[in-house]
């Protein structure tokens, strides 16, 4: 952003409603803004003693896939901006930490970090497709919510059922010809499921 139409004169201020293509790191691990896709900003610049302060809103698409259930997400943020950036040589400049403050550079502010930063720090780290999404089956990996509301899984028993059948096979054969009189050989896995 070149500041030399802004000047520095206290008390100046300049409107900025810019639309730009958002580049390829605006993104944390389950949500970003798409490479490319429209970065609205509307900003005010005021020039203040220290420096120039930068208000306004950013507006952002963002894609990504929800925590609990994988689905995708779709949103659209709006961010509030307010930000000084401090002239060089400025007393705010002079008593901050280098990475307190940012700074005005000759005649040109970087809109762009800004930018990246109050997106990036907005994105969430669990996003979720609804806020009360139940996230997936834990045993058959279907969303919950696409599901009917008494969907559930004998768990236990079909677990017993299958040590059943591997060890019920077995041992039946033992078994049928010392516990049980009859037919030995047909009734293990009828009887045992
Ligand atoms: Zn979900
Ligand atoms: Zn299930």
């Amino acid at each position: 952003m070149d500041l030399r139409e802004l000047g520095r004169r206290a008390g100046s201020m300049q409107e900025l409603d810019r639309t730009a293509p958002a580049p390829e790191d605006w993104r944390v691990e389950l949500i970003g803004v798409p490479a490319g896709a429209d970065v609205h900003l509307r900003l005010r610049l005021e020039s203040v003693m220290e420096g120039v302060l930068v208000s306004g809103d950013i507006g952002v698409p963002v894609t990504g896939s929800c925590a609990r259930c994988l689905e995708p997400v779709e949103d659209t943020l709006s961010l509030a901006i307010q930000e000084l950036y401090a002239y060089e040589g400025s007393t705010t400049e002079a008593t901050s930490e280098e990475d307190e403050v940012r700074r005005i550079e000759g005649d040109h502010l970087d809109l762009g970090s800004l930018a990246r930063d109050t997106v990036v720090l907005a994105l969430p780290l669990a996003p979720v497709c609804t806020d009360d999404c139940a996230g997936l089956c834990v045993d058959c990996g279907q969303r919950l919510d696409d599901l009917p509301a008494d969907h559930a899984h004998e768990v236990v028993d079909a677990r017993w059922a299958a040590l059943a059948a591997k060890f019920g096979t077995d041992a039946s054969g033992a078994d049928a010809s010392t516990s049980s009189p009859g037919t030995p050989g047909e009734r293990p896995t009828t009887e045992e499921n």
